[in-house]
């Protein structure tokens, strides 16, 4: 795995393979959202005793922090199938009515990036959502004519990492939004002891909470850190993943004591000494970077400026005084500069 793929929060092959043994099944097994789960248990302890399906709910956030997961425990919790689509996957009318009608009572649908729906698809939800029916085409050409037939009471959990892109007939039927915040190092420490228990390692807690630490506040990233600490204890160490442990093996991975990797260093410092500190254009600093604009965008830049490492402004981005504190830089003239 590379340097990339361990600090990308897009889930990677082999965490594909590990989700399904990692993910929490119950609400109570889910560290973390606190608000998102109260507001849970009430809407499915209303739904049940009414015997209704729960209301079509939105989740929020950057990628990698639960909101699949979640999705799955509310269907488990709910007593439902779960069914899972993604909205790029979803690419005629005629695909989501194939998945609508195979859905049984009271089932969650699940489609993830919602906001890349097409026009034509998410035109069809939104009878679907309402009134739980459906206009379909019989026919072809000038005979062609539209027939609208029900569909069984179902539940949609739509997911996306940017909600400033659904439109506002989407988001209007939605009975909620639920928004993920990023975890706190407590939060994510349970995590980590969490899946050390079900992959059989042995964690000491300040060692779980070295790896939460470093982990950009990100579920997916502390797992994945998980998995490279207990290659390296099981080849260098005794099995056992103590706080120096960790910390060794994540010195290796270049992960610093943020959880700060090589590019995210080098955007700092090529923003400070080739840009005089910004505001520089993304492109710019892409260039300047030797990586994809669209990869700093989405990968490096929401932590950096969760953290105040840098801020977006209407010019480009700009280096903030704490990451010139961070990695010992002076700071620039105020004089000279009004950036600050
Ligand atoms: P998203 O859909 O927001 O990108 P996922 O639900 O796919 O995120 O979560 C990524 C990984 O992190 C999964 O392996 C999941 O089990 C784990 N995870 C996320 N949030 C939690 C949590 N609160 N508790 C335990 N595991 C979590």
């Amino acid at each position: 795995m590379s340097d990339h793929e361990i600090l990308s929060e897009q889930p990677t092959g082999e965490d594909v393979e590990f989700d399904e043994q990692l993910r929490p099944a119950r609400l109570d097994d889910f560290p973390g959202q606190n608000p998102i789960k109260e507001k849970l248990r009430i809407a499915i302890a209303a739904a049940q005793k009414r015997a209704e399906p729960l209301d079509h709910m939105l989740l929020s956030g950057p990628p990698g922090l639960g909101k699949t997961t979640l999705a799955r425990i509310m269907a488990h919790e709910m007593g439902v199938n779960f069914k899972a689509t993604s909205g790029p996957v979803i690419e005629r009318q005629a695909d989501l009515t194939a998945i609508l009608t195979n859905l049984e009572e009271f089932d969650c649908l699940f489609i993830d990036e919602i906001h890349r729906l097409n026009h034509a698809v998410e035109e069809t939800l939104y009878s679907a959502m309402e009134d739980f029916e459906v206009d379909i085409m019989l026919g072809k050409g000038p005979t062609a004519r539209s027939m609208r037939i029900g569909l069984k009471p179902f539940t949609l959990i739509g997911a996306t990492t940017r909600s400033g892109l659904l439109t506002p007939p989407l988001r209007a039927r939605f009975g909620d939004t639920c928004r993920f915040e990023f975890y706190s190092s407590q939060e994510l420490q349970a995590i980590v002891e969490r899946c050390a228990r079900i992959l059989d390692v042995t964690i000491e807690s300040d060692g779980a909470l070295e790896i939460a630490s470093r982990a950009r506040r990100t579920a997916r990233i502390a797992i994945r850190l998980l998995r490279r600490v207990r290659d390296y204890v099981d080849v260098k160490g005794d099995g056992v993943v103590t706080q120096p442990m960790a910390d060794a093996a994540l010195r290796l991975l270049q992960i610093d004591d943020l959880g700060l990797d090589a590019m995210d260093r080098s955007i700092v410092r090529t923003i400070v000494q080739k840009f005089s500190g910004g505001p520089v254009g993304l492109s710019s600093l892409a260039v300047a970077c030797g990586e994809e604009a669209q990869t700093l965008e989405e990968v490096h830049e929401p932590f950096l400026i969760q953290i105040g490492f840098l801020k977006r402004t209407p010019q480009g981005r700009q280096a903030t005084p704490r990451a010139y504190k961070h990695f010992g830089l002076d700071l620039p003239n105020q004089d000279e500069s009004t950036h600050f």
